[in-house]
């Protein structure tokens, strides 16, 4: 028995399916991973070499909002900015208790209830506090009523337009974090963004820089900016929020506003090492998840969200420090900082819009794909095509393959759904249809028919190892946050 089952062309089968499916893991995980670090030979070297400086300096304590450690690094900012010859604008703010708890619980609204339901009995049994309100004033309780925050805002000025992009990061941490990861790497490759630009006579857009205080407060720092600046937000063409999740992995673009294609598209073609991600929106959206970026879509404004969700274990805590920061992650947010900056200060922002919707995922051969609407319906639609034709030569030849019709015929059904129901998920199915079908086409000539397989194999475990990420990474981290 056993001799007959390792025949020669099982053999030959289940190598070929050990390199496919080892080549398309590695090669999908490799597609969320940072990219290598710079090093002493590339030019921007010296500005990874200050942004690791300054990372090191700026979290060498916990900064959270109100405290000394956090006009500390206030102060540290604005040195780094005024030495490159820039004119930064503060504006302070002093929240009562009061503004504070209206402010978080504005923000909480949607949530509370829920959490209460569903805690609610635990609590009022440990702290013997009896509703969702009692319980928010009881975790937000500030020592003198009272807390100072201030945000800064730098603009480098376009002579020729008025469309603008604005990076945005926040600079406090959380009571107990050195905050490294989360965000004064966002910090301080913003602030080798600002110095490569600062100088260009030529830009050709507005630039904006805004560093954000008080983020881990339920963003008070960007609902005070929002507060006093609504037109601002609204005309920005461009935002670009830079946060973490954590202190390793690729740069994922997680979250845009609606329809924003066109800004996928830009980060795409800047070069930025972001790896976007429309399944990553959908899921986004289910949760409660807050970053500046939220109080920004509130008011009008659009843009893409970037983060990185590796390393949750040191999210938020006192591990959050430089030595434990992923230097290639690191590296990811200068040379997106870099890229997007260069990008907009070279390319005019006016074919942006927010009206085309697109599906996007990491792809290696090209470093992402971005896919309108329309075209995914087209590829979807040759797909079912493919997988019928296929079908109807099986039944022309007498010879139907039964697991095969059936696989292809479950994946032609979930393309079909998907296209119709949900758009950000269809590539998973639809682009295997098209490569499978085809394949098994060329099931006449042996070598293309085998290479084929292997290839569509590669390429489907291409699109799904990052889901897979997702998910996992998705089921650590816990969104609410
Ligand atoms: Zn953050």
């Amino acid at each position: 028995m056993r001799q007959k089952f390792f025949t020669k062309k099982r053999v030959t089968s289940l190598c070929l399916l050990a390199v496919t499916l080892a080549a398309g893991v590695v090669l999908g995980l490799l597609q969320v991973m940072p990219q290598a670090a710079f090093t002493p030979s590339d030019e921007e070297y010296p500005a990874y070499e200050r942004m690791l400086g300054n990372v090191r300096d700026f979290s060498s304590a916990p900064h959270p909002m109100g405290t000394e450690e956090n006009i500390a690094v206030r102060d540290m900012i604005l040195e780094e900015i005024t030495e490159m010859g820039l004119t930064p604008a503060v504006s302070s703010y002093t929240l009562s208790y009061e503004d504070i708890m209206r402010l978080q619980l504005s923000v909480y609204k949607q949530t509370e209830e829920q959490w209460w339901s569903e805690n609610g009995a635990w609590v009022e049994d440990y702290y013997n506090i009896h509703s969702a309100d009692e319980w928010w004033q009881y975790l937000y309780q500030y020592e003198g009523g009272a807390v100072a925050l201030s945000n800064i805002l730098v603009k480098l000025d376009s002579p020729s337009s008025d469309s603008s992009v604005m990076f945005v990061s926040h600079y406090d941490s959380v009571a107990d974090g050195y905050g490294a990861g989360d965000d004064m790497v966002a910090v301080c490759a913003m602030l080798e963004g600002l110095r490569s630009q600062a100088n260009n006579a030529n830009l050709s857009n507005d630039l904006y820089f805004l560093f954000t205080d008080g983020e881990e407060d339920v963003m008070l720092g960007a609902q005070c900016f929002a507060k006093d600046n609504p037109e601002f937000i609204s005309e920005l063409d461009m935002i670009v929020n830079l946060d973490a999740r954590g202190n390793s992995g690729g740069l994922l673009l997680y979250e845009t506003s609606p329809k924003a294609g066109s800004f996928v598209d830009f980060a795409v073609r800047s070069d930025a090492p972001v790896i976007p991600f429309s399944l990553a929106f959908a899921i986004y959206e289910q949760m409660d998840n807050w970053t500046d970026f939220t109080v920004f879509l509130q008011n009008g404004g659009k843009g893409i969200n970037l983060a990185v969700i590796g390393g949750y274990e040191y999210y938020h805590t006192h591990e959050d420090t430089f030595e434990n920061l992923n230097k290639d992650t690191a590296c990811d947010y200068l040379k997106a900082v870099l890229a997007l900056s260069s990008r907009a200060a070279e390319e005019s922002l006016l074919p942006l819009s927010n009206s085309d919707a697109a599906v996007s995922f990491p792809f290696l051969p090209v470093g992402a794909v971005v896919i309108s609407y329309p075209a995914a319906v087209v590829i979807s639609a040759l797909g079912v095509a493919l997988f019928a034709l296929w079908l109807e030569l099986c039944v022309w030849r007498k010879k139907v393959s039964i697991p095969a019709a059936a696989v292809l015929g479950v994946v032609s059904l979930l393309t079909i759904a998907s296209a119709i129901f949900f758009m950000a998920e269809n590539y998973l199915f639809s682009i295997p249809l098209v490569m499978f079908s085809l394949s098994f086409l060329l099931k006449k000539i042996k070598p293309a028919y085998v290479a084929a397989l292997m290839v569509s194999g590669v390429v489907s475990l291409l699109l799904w190892t990052p889901v897979v990420y997702l998910l996992w990474e998705a089921m650590v981290v816990p969104m609410l946050g």
